[in-house]
Parts: C-alpha cells; structure tokens; sequence
C-alpha cells in the first residue's frame, strides 16, 4: 500500500490548453494517505475518471508530478505503478472459468497455487460467486460479471491501490449494499489504499472515511462526512451533499447581521474578513424550524419521507425547504426560523470565517 502524492497535476485533453477552461482537470495538489478510505464525489464530467486514470496511469498528466511512497511514478506503466483499477463496466476473460478470471492476476505474478487457490475462493465467497467458480463467463448477467472484475481487484494483496470507477453501476440496488459493506470491512481488515470514483452520495459517505467533493475540473472540498455536512466549504458542497441540499439565498452582510429580502438575521458572529463580491446565506433544512416565530413564509407542498416530513416553502419569493418531525404542527401562519449557530455565509461561493 502506499502514500498517493498529487503533485500540482492538471490535465487538459485537447492540445494546446490555455486557459481554465482548457483543462479537464484544473489544479490538483493533495495526498492520499496510505491505507485511506477515498472517494471522489461529483456530477458527470467533473473530472473524477480524468484524475482516477491519471493515478493509475491510464493517462499522462499535462502538467505535475505524481509520487508514490516519495518515489516519482508520473512516467511509469499501469503494470509498474502495481495499481488494481475497477472500472464501471465488467472487464473479463469471456472463454475462461470464473474461477480462472480471479486466479489470471495472481498466477500471471507467479503466485504458489496453493496461494492462488485460497486467495480465489476467499474471493469468491466474498462476491457470492462461489457456486459458480467453475462456470465460463460467458454465460453470466452483467452483474455477475462485474462481480467477476470487482473480485479481480480484490484478489491482489500485493497492490499500491486500488480504484474503483463507479464499479456498482450494472449491479442491483440490494446488492449494491451488500458489496459496499463489504467492501469496507475488506478496507478495515487490510488496510488498502482505496480511492472510489461515485456521483452517488449515499454511496461516496457511507464508503468513504475522507470524501473528496469535485466540481468543474477541481476539488472544492475533502473531508469527513460529518464536514461536509456541518461546514460546506462551498455553496457546490451545500447543494450536493444533503437531501435535501442546503438552502443557499442572497444575503448582504453588515457586521453580525444578514439581511435576506426584508428580512434581518443574527448571525453567530460578524465576518473576521468583510466580504467581498456576491455574498449569500446558508442553512441546511435540518436547522429551519418551522413554527409561530420568525420569518413569515408560504407553504408550497409537505412531503411525507418516514419519521420526517419535508416542508416546501417560500420566503421572500425564493423556494426554502426544511426538515421537521413527522408529528410537528404547521401553524396558518407558518415562520421559520435558522439556528444561528447552523448559518454558513459565503462570498462568491467559498465560506466565510464569522467571528465571535
Ligand atoms: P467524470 O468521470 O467526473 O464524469 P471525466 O473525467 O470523464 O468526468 O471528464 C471530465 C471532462 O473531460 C469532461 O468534460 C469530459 O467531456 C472530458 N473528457 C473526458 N475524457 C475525454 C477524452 N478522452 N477526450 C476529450 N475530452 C475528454
Ligand atoms: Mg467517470
């Protein structure tokens, strides 16, 4: 396993890049720790399978230098790096057994067969393909498959890292759990260096230990879940990461107080910088509180989603959602409230520091 060292890559596809947008991939200056638990969150075409493959090195980086464990990489094969990659669609031997897909890395390493042969069904248990090992690949489902080449990542204990690219893409929903949990067992038992491309939340929070939010070709924010939750660090990471997403509204901002339309707000604290450029308020609708105090809004629709029911509204004309308890009680005249310690203000997009 290693220490991933990003060091100032960029990448652009076409020839000639000049400026921002002329890069897939804009600056990205970062390490994975060894044996760290990574995932790479963000909406199609942000960059996330550009800086997977660069890792592995599928592809060559326009510009800076990838290090592993120290050692430079950035000029060596995928074979040299040692790097096992799982990609979103099955890559398999269609004309080989299921078990011989397994045992063709190891074997092709010249693994001792007894070694292959424990390593494979180990594996197979895992994937839940045990019944199946002596079964051609041809025959099987899309999702048996990328199973197979789930497990052709897993086999390898020997690897650098491994990525995975949206690897449960083709494979059921209840399934999908099952091989996340144990993907993340496997994780804690060996302490592999896993980093997992997703554009799927639920999948990138409850895989990951640090989660590395991607925007537009760059990173807007890596951190634990709890982070991404309690401090987005961009309005990005407030609409992505919740469900619903973070209220973002226009605000201005004079000393501990924002106004939002009409409607003045105390804050915890007043900027420690004066904002500069477009500044806007935050609040996760965990933190509105709807009652017969506060803001006056009108309710558009309240959806039922269990134990919580999420209530649509707007306030001064723009839409605002907020979690409340299944069995709280809308007044006629609903207001909301934000739990002042719960308001994030930002300036053109990044988080302020406010102070006490
Ligand atoms: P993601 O995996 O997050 O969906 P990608 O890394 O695949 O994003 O793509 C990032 C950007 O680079 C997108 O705008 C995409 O269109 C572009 N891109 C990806 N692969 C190529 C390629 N081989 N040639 C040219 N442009 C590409
Ligand atoms: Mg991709």
């Amino acid at each position: 396993m290693a220490r991933i060292e990003l060091d100032h890559i960029r990448h652009a596809y076409g020839p000639d890049p000049k400026s921002d947008a002329d890069y897939a991939l804009k600056e990205v200056h970062h390490i994975f720790e060894d044996g760290g638990a990574y995932a790479l969150l963000g909406p199609s075409g942000c960059g996330k399978t550009t800086l997977l493959n660069i890792i592995s090195g599928l592809l060559h980086p326009s510009h800076g230098r990838l290090r592993f464990d120290g050692e430079d990489v950035t000029e060596l094969s995928t074979q040299e790096r040692n790097i096992a990659q799982v990609f979103q669609f099955p890559v398999v031997y269609d004309t080989m057994t299921v078990y011989d897909n397994l045992a063709f890395p190891l074997r092709n390493r010249g693994v001792p067969e007894a070694d292959v042969d424990r390593k494979v069904r180990e594996t197979l248990e895992m994937i839940g393909l045990a019944e199946r090992a002596q079964r051609r690949a041809r025959g099987l489902t899309a999702d048996q498959k990328q199973k197979i080449s789930l497990g052709r990542g897993l086999v390898r204990s020997d690897v650098n890292a491994i990525l995975f690219d949206e690897p449960l893409t083709v494979i059921d929903p209840h399934m999908k759990w099952v091989l996340r949990s144990q993907l993340k067992q496997l994780h804690r038992r060996f302490g592999f260096t896993m980093v997992y491309v997703t554009h799927d939340q639920t999948e990138a929070l409850t895989f990951a230990d640090q989660v590395v939010v991607m925007y537009d070709g760059g990173i807007v924010q890596i951190g634990t879940p709890a982070e991404l939750f309690e401090r987005p660090k961009h309005t990005f990471v407030g609409y992505f990461i919740g469900s619903p997403g973070m209220n973002v509204m226009p605000a201005s901002i004079e000393g501990h107080l924002a106004t939002v339309g009409s409607q003045r707000i105390e804050l915890p604290g007043a900027p420690v910088v004066p904002p500069q450029g477009k500044t806007e308020l935050g609040i996760r609708p965990e933190f509105v509180r709807v009652g017969s105090q506060g803001m006056p809004v009108s309710i558009a629709k309240v959806e039922d989603i269990g134990r919580q029911k999420i209530v649509r509204a707007t306030l001064e004309g723009r839409e605002i959602a907020a979690i409340v308890g299944e069995d709280e009680e809308i007044p006629a005249e609903p207001r909301v409230t934000f739990d002042p310690a719960r308001i994030s203000i930002y300036a053109n997009s990044w988080r302020i520091e406010l102070g006490v």
